[in-house]
C-alpha cells in the first residue's frame, strides 16, 4: 500500500516492539513530507534491527560526513546491522562516539531527510556506472608505442610510462595542448581511473 496523508494504515505495520514507537513516528512524519513515492512496505522490509532497537543510540539528528562506493565489497549497515551495503553513507552524531557506515534507508531516517540520502546514493550509482563504462577495455586502444589511449568528447587521454610507474596525460580538443599529471600509478586500472579524473578536470579547466 502506498503511503499518503489519507492512506497510511498503521495497524498493518509491524516493528520491533522495543523501538516501534520511535521508528514509526520518525518514519511516518518523514514519509508524509517526502516527495518521493516511498511505501510502508519498503520500510517494513527494512525492520527495526540493530542499533534502532538500542536505547541511548540517537535515532535522529545525524549528519552525513561523506559517501563511499565499496565496489565489489559489501559491508553491514552500522545502524540496522542487517542490510548489506555497497554504497556507504558515513553518519555522524554529536552524542555518539563513532561514525556509523550506513545504507541509504537508515541514513535517510537518521538524518530525517529522505531526499538528500537518496540523492547521495543516486550520485554514487551514476558515478559507478560511469567508472565501469570508462574502464571497459572496448573503449581503449593500445598505441604502437605501447600507451593505452581513450578518447571522449574530443579529448584524448593516455596512460604512459613503465609498469609500476604509470602516468596519465590529457589533450584538449580545441588547441591540442597536453596536460601531464604528476601522479604515478602502480597498476593500469588505477591509471585508467586517473584518466577519468584528468578528463573531468580538463573539462572544468578549458584551455
Ligand atoms: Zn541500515
Amino acid at each position: 500500500m502506498r503511503a499518503g496523508r489519507q492512506s497510511v494504515d498503521n495497524s498493518r505495520i509491524s516493528f520491533c516492539p522495543s523501538c516501534a514507537d520511535g521508528i514509526l513516528a520518525i518514519d511516518l512524519s518523514l514519509r508524509l513530507a517526502a516527495p518521493m513515492n516511498e511505501t510502508v512496505a519498503e520500510w517494513r522490509s527494512h525492520p527495526a534491527h540493530g542499533k534502532w532497537a538500542v536505547a541511548g543510540v540517537p535515532k535522529k539528528g545525524w549528519v552525513c560526513l561523506g559517501v563511499e562506493d565499496l565496489e565489489q565489497e559489501r559491508q553491514t549497515c552500522g545502524m540496522c546491522e542487517k542490510e548489506k551495503i555497497r554504497y556507504v553513507q558515513h553518519m555522524w552524531h554529536a552524542d555518539y562516539p563513532e561514525v556509523l557506515p550506513c545504507g541509504c534507508v537508515c541514513a535517510s531516517h537518521m538524518e530525517q531527510d529522505y531526499v538528500s540520502a537518496r540523492k547521495r546514493e543516486q550520485r554514487m550509482k551514476r558515478r559507478a556506472r560511469r567508472t565501469s563504462s570508462w574502464l571497459d577495455m572496448k573503449n581503449w586502444h593500445l598505441s604502437r608505442s605501447g600507451n593505452w589511449i581513450i578518447r571522449k568528447n574530443g579529448y584524448r587521454m593516455v596512460v604512459y610510462g613503465p609498469p609500476g610507474r604509470l602516468q596519465v596525460a590529457v589533450t584538449s580538443p580545441e588547441c591540442g595542448e597536453t596536460t601531464f599529471g604528476r601522479k604515478y600509478y602502480e597498476c593500469l586500472r588505477d591509471a585508467q581511473l586517473g584518466t577519468l579524473v584528468a578528463f573531468e578536470w580538463a573539462q572544468r579547466h578549458p584551455v
